[in-house]
């Protein structure tokens, strides 16, 4: 059976018709804007080091007092749970793995114990992390776990422009949702019906095509 990718996967969690738009254009290389935020999760303990005005100068969301104040409140919290120093010093860094049922790539491998880390180059919701992203985390620990041969557990999501990183368990309601997305990528033949969340709509780029009349920023706070 061809497995799926993760980038479907992700991309499927969000919304099954998104995909169906994205598999008709051709596949495209992320801008190298993401590799330059992508790379600063590699570049934690320099980052802290690193003074106000290069700080500034580096792709990070915050101004550069505030990242680096939560960057090591980070710290202090993953020192706590004794992965920090994991984090910063994984031991593969742009690992593809394949699984039983899908592939691609993670972009930190942790050890002892085995967990992938996937860096995102967006933004972190205000706790936890999105819906695609956990499917992506679940597929990319089950993948491990099937290339190891070792069972994995947790997963992290870093939000690197942020100084945010969030660990999460694979419980239920999550391997839930990893294999409802996967269920979705394997029988997409033709568009699935639209998503019910219009706040995703509003900020994916096929809404046009999709025909789906979003609401303005405006008038979701109430003005519109
Ligand atoms: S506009 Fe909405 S329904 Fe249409 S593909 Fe995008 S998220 Fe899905």
């Amino acid at each position: 059976m061809t497995r799926v990718s993760f980038s479907d996967l992700r991309t499927a969690a969000y919304c099954p018709r998104k995909l169906y738009y994205v598999r008709r254009e051709e596949r495209r290389e992320p801008p190298p804007e993401v590799d330059a935020v992508r790379d600063l999760a590699f570049r934690y303990e320099e980052l802290l080091e690193t003074e106000d005005e290069a700080l500034a100068n580096e792709p990070i969301a915050l101004p550069p007092a505030t990242y680096r104040a939560r960057l090591e409140r980070t710290r202090t919290r993953l020192e706590e749970h004794d992965r920090w120093t994991a984090l910063c010093h994984p031991s593969e860094r742009d690992h593809l793995t394949t699984g039983r049922h899908c592939r691609g790539v993670v972009h930190k491998v942790l050890a002892d114990p085995l967990e992938p880390a996937l860096v995102s180059p967006g933004r972190p919701p205000d706790r936890g992390v999105w819906e695609p992203h956990t499917v992506h985390a679940v597929a990319a620990a089950k993948a491990l776990a099937w290339e190891h041969e070792t069972p994995v557990e947790t997963a992290w999501l870093e939000y690197p422009a942020y100084g945010a990183i969030r660990r999460l368990e694979l419980t239920t309601r999550r391997k839930a949702r990893y294999r409802r997305a996967l269920r979705a990528v394997r029988e997409l033949d033709g568009p699935p019906a639209r998503t019910r969340n219009r706040e995703k709509c509003a900020s994916c780029s096929y809404a046009g095509e999709c025909g789906v009349r979003t609401r303005t920023l405006r008038s979701l706070l109430g003005f519109g």
